[in-house]
């Protein structure tokens, strides 16, 4: 497998989707017992799901924190939190999980563009900011009240809401000259067209995962195989 290089002038940007947390035991969307087996996206993680059932919706996202929190950063996280040691800012992160695994394994520029699952918010969008939350909830009547006596949601983006930070992270992606893609099948949008925002510019982009996503024909490199058996030692930093 040849490495990827990573020259002076570089600056890297990575994208990483459910795939980078499969061997640390959390399933992917995908997988057939894939992390919405049972659920519908419709009753758990839509606006009017909250609306209908915020119950529901809370003990849905309890269990994807018991989960979260007994996960290990497998080795791909760590090697990502190696090179951003290295890098400095020349490096960011850009998750779609909503896990907090790149930030256990050492990760630090990174933002977590669909939520985290540590984090709840106010549902009324009252102005104040995400506040850190842990609880594994098992009743409705135990989530705390905001300030302005909305009740807190979880800090998760529904579908059909707008992903976070997305100008930040164009603004990343334009002074990038490197994109790496982990891990991501490459069919929810914004985050698929990065690529393309990415080779627009001219920047090397690479993809890593056991099998071609759909967006595939727009990488210049695909290193097919399973993140973290790939990921340590695949950078050459020059
Ligand atoms: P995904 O499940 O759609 O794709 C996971 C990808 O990881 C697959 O391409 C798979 O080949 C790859 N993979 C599996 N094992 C791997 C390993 N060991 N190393 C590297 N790659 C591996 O997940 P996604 O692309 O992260 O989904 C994007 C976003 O879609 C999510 O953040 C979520 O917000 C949203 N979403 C999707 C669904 C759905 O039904 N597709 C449901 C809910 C949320």
């Amino acid at each position: 497998m040849s490495k990827i290089i990573i020259e002076p002038k570089d600056r890297v940007f990575v994208l990483t989707g459910a795939g980078i947390s499969a061997e640390s035991g959390l399933p992917t969307f995908r997988a057939e017992d894939g992390l919405w087996a049972g659920h519908s996206v419709e009753e758990v993680c839509t606006a009017d799901a909250w609306v209908r059932n915020p119950e529901k919706v809370w003990l849905f996202y309890a269990e994807r924190r018991a989960a979260g929190f007994k996960a290990k950063p497998n080795p791909a996280h760590t090697a990502l939190a190696e090179l951003e040691a290295r890098l400095g800012d020349r490096f960011f992160l850009c998750t779609q999980n909503v896990d907090t695994l790149h930030e256990a394994a050492g990760s630090k520029r990174l933002v977590h563009m669909h939520g985290q699952l540590d984090r709840a918010r106010c549902e009324n969008e009252c102005g104040r900011p995400p506040v850190v939350d842990n609880t594994v909830y098992t009743t409705l009547a135990e989530v705390p009240r905001c300030a302005c006596g909305g009740r807190l949601r979880p800090h998760i983006v529904f579908f059909g809401e707008m992903p976070l930070e997305v100008e930040f992270i164009e603004e990343k992606i334009a002074a990038s000259t490197v994109m790496v893609v982990i891990g991501t099948s490459g069919s929810v949008y914004p985050a698929a067209g990065f690529v393309n925002w990415a080779q627009r510019q001219g920047a090397r982009t690479v993809y890593i995962g056991p099998e071609r996503p759909l967006n595939a024909s727009s990488f210049t490199e695909i290193v097919l195989g399973k993140a973290g058996q790939v990921l340590p030692g695949l950078f050459e930093v020059q």
